[in-house]
């Protein structure tokens, strides 16, 4: 029996993992295997304690001196919970997390075996770097790199089976100091944002010394059977179906939105939330999506950092918990056709140490002032740095949702409700320009008042929009599912911290000609919306007007990777990354050609799996149906049945034969055009080719084929689960 009737056969016994201890109260596990405060303070003298405290809240690397004591508490912590292993756990820019375990275990030189776990192995270890991508760095500059603990994530236990593993959250650095992770940019953006926005803060509220970037990520994700996933070589290797007709019920009925969660899935949900929360990770909502088997979850949001870090470590938890379900859980983009793909919304605002949620209208004209300061940086930092942002969610699998008709498209705009855009249109309207005494008035702007009317307009609000206000945050809503938040937060948080700088020497400006703070900043903001408003966006942004509309206004619309990484190394992005100490030129050019790279190997991989499912999975079902075929109009014309007792035969006999040859021919040449590409030295002009040489030239062309065939070909000789098969299976 071949392995698609085998796994259709097993679905009936499929595994039901013990659940039960997954019914305690989410307040009696969480966070219980991180190392939080409260643990460190049952585990560290009172010296470590502060340090580590002082550490964590002036992102500082902890100070030598004490990283043995907080090193020994954090071992004992973690023995009395069995962890036997430790790791630096980090985010390479391969896409996925990256570990090596050490044991607490070694042996004094007097050859007594010992439990021991150092200050230097807390802070500090080397991984061997020469397997991660590096961009030409580790060429041109020193061979090795090092991981540095990061203390403003808590080290955690992960459970894995019945064993245990301590990770020390870590940033991934070459000897030279170029950031060869997600994670240190991060941190440095996040620092550039927080001395931008403290400054203009100051103008409003003397008392702000520290502003954090928040995110609040929702994954989305599909869950298959693992059976049906295996017989799916497609899926294995590149995590996306590069061939299967669409089901004849599809998304059409919209009954999977919210309806209910199959039992199945539902336990599996269970069971990551708990491994979630043991670590942490505040997740909230749960909820079935718009395509069949796909579903969604939100944890409350967090400080961008940590919130990173959840996410990525989310990830990894539910492809393990998936397996002891028999379950897959595919976070690529768009893993079949037709079918909508799955995104990351990045919901995103920033956070004073006063408590103060910056893009939160305020009670008073003086809060709203603040507010509307921050909200029309961020609007203007968008504008301004469009490229930029589209470059930070561009990637190979992305390019299937953005242009297509299901996801933000690939014009960056920004939806902030008819509300606000009618106080924007009265601030341009009043705020003239010459401003003067008399129109102080204007400072009063109430916007408060209208806060019911702010959340109604919330409730209708825009889906396809790139980049919406949703009340209190922005929501980037183009980022992709499989993707590391960090890279599109990191050009965020630069962006506007660029932006605040700018908004500051211009309002400063205005303040040493002798204008009135409020009034000065009035005035720049005013300025701000009169150049940045042609980013602004109400409509349908899926509709081809849209397209049209964005062209007239100069917006961009890059559709493909290649050319989208482009913004990551103008003039202009490097001078912004500079000024802000987050890539350095080389550190920059390094990530396009590892951006550039992984496009490449995605589609050669993609392409390489097409040719040979079509070679060896395809083409034979196709001839052994058209052999059945021939056997049978023979059998009839010897038997001198009538032309009609075989004629319709024929035609289906025609039909196979026909797309048989375009499928074999059209593989066939592609082979020959990779080769092509695959002789191309520079990157950039590999990435294109293999984008619009191989991926647009004949993916679409060969699978149209290959469908059709599936149609016609007798369905016991079709080894590849179906759309029908993988989708709606319970
Ligand atoms: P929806 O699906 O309607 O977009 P969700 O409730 O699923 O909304 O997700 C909204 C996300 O936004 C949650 O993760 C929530 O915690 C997050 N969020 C709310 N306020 C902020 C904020 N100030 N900064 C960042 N994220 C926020
Ligand atoms: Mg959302």
């Amino acid at each position: 029996m071949s392995i698609r009737f085998t796994a259709l056969n097993n679905l009936g016994n499929t595994i039901q993992a013990n659940n039960s201890q997954n019914s305690a109260k989410i307040t009696g596990i969480f966070g219980e295997n991180v190392f939080n405060q409260a643990t460190a303070r049952k585990h560290l003298s009172d010296e470590a304690y502060k340090s580590l405290q002082s550490s964590i809240k002036a992102s500082q690397k902890v100070d030598r001196e004490m990283a043995n004591q907080i090193a020994t508490g954090i071992r004992s912590w973690a023995e009395s919970k069995g962890v036997t292993h430790f790791t630096h756990w980090f985010q390479p820019l391969t896409g996925t997390t990256a570990e090596k375990h050490d044991s607490f275990f070694t042996i004094k030189s007097d050859g007594t075996p010992i439990e021991q776990f150092e200050g230097d192995a807390l802070i500090q270890q080397e991984p061997d770097a020469s397997s991660f991508p590096s961009g030409g760095i580790r060429a041109t500059f020193e061979a090795r790199g090092y991981t540095a603990w990061d203390p403003s994530s808590p080290p955690f236990i992960i459970d894995i089976g019945s064993g245990s593993t301590l990770c020390i959250p870590t940033i991934f650095v070459s000897y030279t100091g170029e950031s060869l992770d997600y994670k240190a940019p991060l941190l440095k953006a996040t620092e550039a944002l927080n001395k931008a926005a403290v400054d203009v803060c100051n103008y409003f509220d003397k008392n702000i010394s520290r502003v954090t970037p928040t995110l609040g990520w929702e994954q989305e994700y599909f869950v298959i059977d693992e059976g049906l996933f295996n017989a799916r070589p497609d899926l294995i290797l590149c995590g996306r179906t590069v061939f299967g007709h669409s089901s004849a019920k599809n998304q059409q009925l919209e009954d999977h939105y919210f309806g209910s969660i199959p039992e199945r899935v539902y336990a599996y949900m269970r069971d990551f939330e708990y491994e979630a929360y043991k670590l942490g990770i505040p997740l909230r909502t749960r909820h079935n999506e718009v395509a069949p088997a796909q579903f969604e979850c939100a944890p409350i949001f967090e400080e961008v950092n940590l919130a990173v870090d959840h996410n990525t470590l989310l990830m990894d938890i539910m492809a393990r918990v998936a397996t002891r379900h028999g379950l897959r859980v595919l976070l690529h983009e768009k893993p079949f056709a037709g079918i909508n793909g799955s995104g990351k919304h990045n919901n995103w605002s920033m956070a004073t140490d006063t408590g103060v949620n910056l893009l939160a209208p305020g009670k008073t004209p003086k809060t709203n002032l603040m507010f509307l300061t921050f909200f029309v940086n961020t609007i203007k930092a968008v504008h301004d740095y469009a490229d930029i942002l589209r470059a930070a969610i561009a990637s190979a699998p992305n390019d299937h949702r953005l242009g297509a008709n299901e996801a933000p498209p690939a014009i960056i705009s920004v939806f902030i409700g008819q509300y606000l855009s009618k106080v924007l249109e009265d601030i341009k309207e009043r705020v003239s320009a010459k401003f003067d005494e008399q129109d102080e008035s204007m400072l009063k702007i109430d916007i408060h008042k209208s806060i019911p009317e702010l959340l109604m307009d919330n409730t209708d609000r825009n889906r396809t929009s790139p980049f919406a206000f949703t009340g209190n945050k922005f929501e980037f809503r183009a980022v992709g599912s499989s993707a590391n938040c960090a890279n599109p937060m990191t050009v965020l948080n630069v962006i506007v911290a660029e932006t605040l700088k700018q908004f500051k020497k211009d309002v400063d400006s205005l303040i040493e000609k002798g204008e009135k703070k409020e009034i000065a900043i009035m005035h720049i903001i005013r300025e701000y919306i009169d150049s940045s408003e042609k980013v602004l966006f109400e409509g349908d942004g899926y509709s081809e007007e849209w397209e049209k509309e964005a062209e007239r206004r100069g917006l961009a619309n890059v559709k493909t990777t290649p050319l989208a990484l482009d913004a990551m190394i103008t003039e202009k992005a490097t001078e912004l990354f500079e000024n802000n100490n987050v890539y350095t030129p080389v550190e920059l050019e390094a990530r396009h050609e590892i951006e550039l790279e992984k496009y490449i190997k995605k589609v050669q991989i993609e392409s390489r799996i097409m040719g040979e499912l079509a070679t060896s999975h395809i083409l034979p079902a196709a001839i052994r149906y058209q052999n059945t075929l021939i056997a049978n109009i023979k059998g009839l014309k010897e038997l001198n049945m009538p032309e009609s007792a075989w004629s319709n035969q024929k035609q289906i006999l025609d039909k196979i034969a026909d797309l048989i040859s375009k499928t074999s021919d059209l593989v066939e040449k592609m082979i020959a055009a990779r080769k092509i590409c695959n002789n191309m030295d520079d990157n950039r002009t590999k990435a294109i080719a293999y984008q619009s040489q191989i991926k647009d030239a004949f993916f679409d062309t060969i699978r149209y084929n290959v469908d059709k065939l599936e149609l016609l070909v007798d369905d016991k000789e079709w080894y590849l689960p179906k759309y029908r098969e993988m989708l709606f299976l319970r």
